[in-house]
């Protein structure tokens, strides 16, 4: 037991060590956190080198440099950026994102940097010419966009159902192998898309004209705010903002997707492709094991005091213990996080890095679910045990520690291991806070090359490789203990 309690304490420290060198958590080193799309070419997309690029992230690059600020780029759904924002998890969004009235109210937003609308787009050989053929059909729009809004405004007066999207690839595909009949995106964005070989058409004129503009939390942040209008004129004025906006929309400008997709003609096989991402995947795949070791020993810690709790005599810690298991099971997991880091933040004010939430969000999760196998556990060693321990004159906190939860444990052990397996299958989830572990980091390689079967093909069998590997040394340590 002493053992144990020894190697307990010795993980607890380790979990506690990466959760604080963790480089999450010191986000706050570098000036600014500022968010933006997965995915949002020509605004923003990540390059096959991993490195983020695009008119948006060129400029803000620009601005940094003259107004001598630093920033960490927290790249996130856009919905789950403008929550972010609002969260004050994050210090400002530049996304492509459209002023408009609504947001006005929540937003404090820079100079207007670029004039946009919003256009519906089918496939080539759709027979949609226009809104009025939707009637009865499905589109998809991306969550919280603008684009969103305005098919939701007129969905009555056409009769149609809207489908929706967290990122612009998605949508895209979802149109393109007929799903949903249409999307509905800003004009430059689907123009491009659809010059860098997306297979869409545009068939209706912008509607809804409205302006990008980069935004803060309204009446936070003005500093940062007042740095990027001024540098933004600057390098409007020294005619920097027009060759950026060239590099991508001008003759012969950056082509991502062909970039990408002249790699993808070489990338035949899985190998190539896994060969050509390898880095962005071991990155991902570091974090996912950092968030599952973190978290599963925390998880750990947690669920046995709560077990404890379950098995005490006191009526109140068992009523405690349950009611604990109770909601932190109740609760899907992905609205545990997104409470944990957009909710509470929204609060208290105060920042929780991303990497910390999430494994906050694994110890309460998967702290329940451990809580209830470990009470459990305890009720499962046959109650003579108990009387005997006592009858043999044994107080009643030593008979439970010396007979009782020995035995107890060793039942334990299998539900451990599969606990730790689902944690490592859990942290999957936690990319929607903006993780970039395993999961995201698929997303983001197939927003770049859309070879959506080998990329998903790809992750899911290094997390099958992962999980056996994981389960071999599982049942080496069960072995070992028993
Ligand atoms: N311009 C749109 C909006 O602000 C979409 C932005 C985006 O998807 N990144 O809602």
């Amino acid at each position: 037991m002493r053992k144990w309690l020894m190697s307990l304490i010795a993980l607890a420290s380790l979990a506690i060590g990466v959760l604080i060198s963790s480089p999450a958590v010191h986000a706050a080193t570098p000036n600014y956190t500022i968010t933006t799309d997965t995915t949002f070419p020509p605004f923003e997309f990540q390059t096959d080198k991993g490195d983020y690029r695009g008119i948006d992230m060129d400029m803000l690059k620009e601005i940094s440099k003259r107004e001598n600020f630093t920033y960490k780029l927290k790249p996130m759904s856009f919905n789950a950026g403008v929550q972010a924002v609002q969260a004050g998890q994050v210090d400002g969004i530049v996304a492509g994102m459209s002023i408009t009235d609504e947001r006005k109210k929540m937003f404090d937003f820079g100079t207007p940097y670029y004039k946009s609308g919003i256009v519906m787009a089918t496939t080539d050989k759709s027979k949609i010419k226009g809104l009025s053929d939707l009637k009865g059909k499905t589109v998809a729009a991306k969550t919280g966009s603008a684009g969103a809004d305005y098919a939701r405004e007129i969905s009555k007066k056409y009769g149609f159902k809207i489908t929706y999207f967290n990122d612009s690839n998605t949508m895209y595909n979802d149109v393109a192998i007929g799903n949903t009949v249409a999307a509905f995106e800003d004009q430059p964005v689907m123009a491009y898309a659809i010059k860098q070989g997306t297979k869409l058409k545009i068939v209706t004129d912008p509607a809804k004209g409205n302006w990008y503009g980069f935004g803060v939390k309204k009446g936070a942040n003005t500093e940062l705010l007042k740095k990027f209008n001024t540098g933004y004129a600057a390098i409007v004025k020294d005619g920097t903002y027009d060759k950026i906006v060239n590099r991508y929309l001008g003759k012969g400008s950056y082509n991502y997707k062909k970039n990408a997709a002249d790699k993808v003609e070489k990338q035949t096989t899985i190998w190539s492709l896994f060969n050509e991402n390898k880095s962005a995947l071991f990155t991902g795949l570091v974090k996912t094991l950092e968030l599952t070791l973190v978290g599963i020993v925390l998880a750990g810690i947690w669920g046995i005091l709560l077990g404890i709790l379950g098995v005490m005599p006191s009526k109140f810690a068992r009523g405690l213990s349950t009611t604990i298991i109770y909601i932190f099971r109740g609760l899907p997991m992905l609205v545990l996080a997104f409470f944990i880091y957009i909710g509470i933040p929204n609060l208290t004010g105060q920042k929780i890095p991303a990497f910390t939430a999430g494994v906050i969000t694994l110890i309460l999760n998967e702290g329940a679910y451990i809580g209830a196998f470990v009470s459990g556990g305890f009720k499962s060693v046959d109650s003579g045990q108990l009387e005997a321990a006592r009858s043999l004159g044994l107080p009643y906190g030593k008979a439970m520690r010396k007979v009782v939860m020995p035995q107890g444990i060793r039942l334990m052990i299998p539900s451990f291991i599969n606990q730790f397996i689902i944690t490592l299958k859990d942290t999957s989830i936690l990319s929607a806070i903006g993780i970039i572990e395993l999961t995201q980091t698929g997303t983001l390689i197939i927003a770049r090359n859309l070879q959506g079967f080998r990329v998903w093909l790809m992750i899911a069998a290094l997390y099958l490789i992962v999980i056996t590997l994981l389960t071999w040394l599982s049942n080496w340590v069960e072995k070992r203990i028993k």
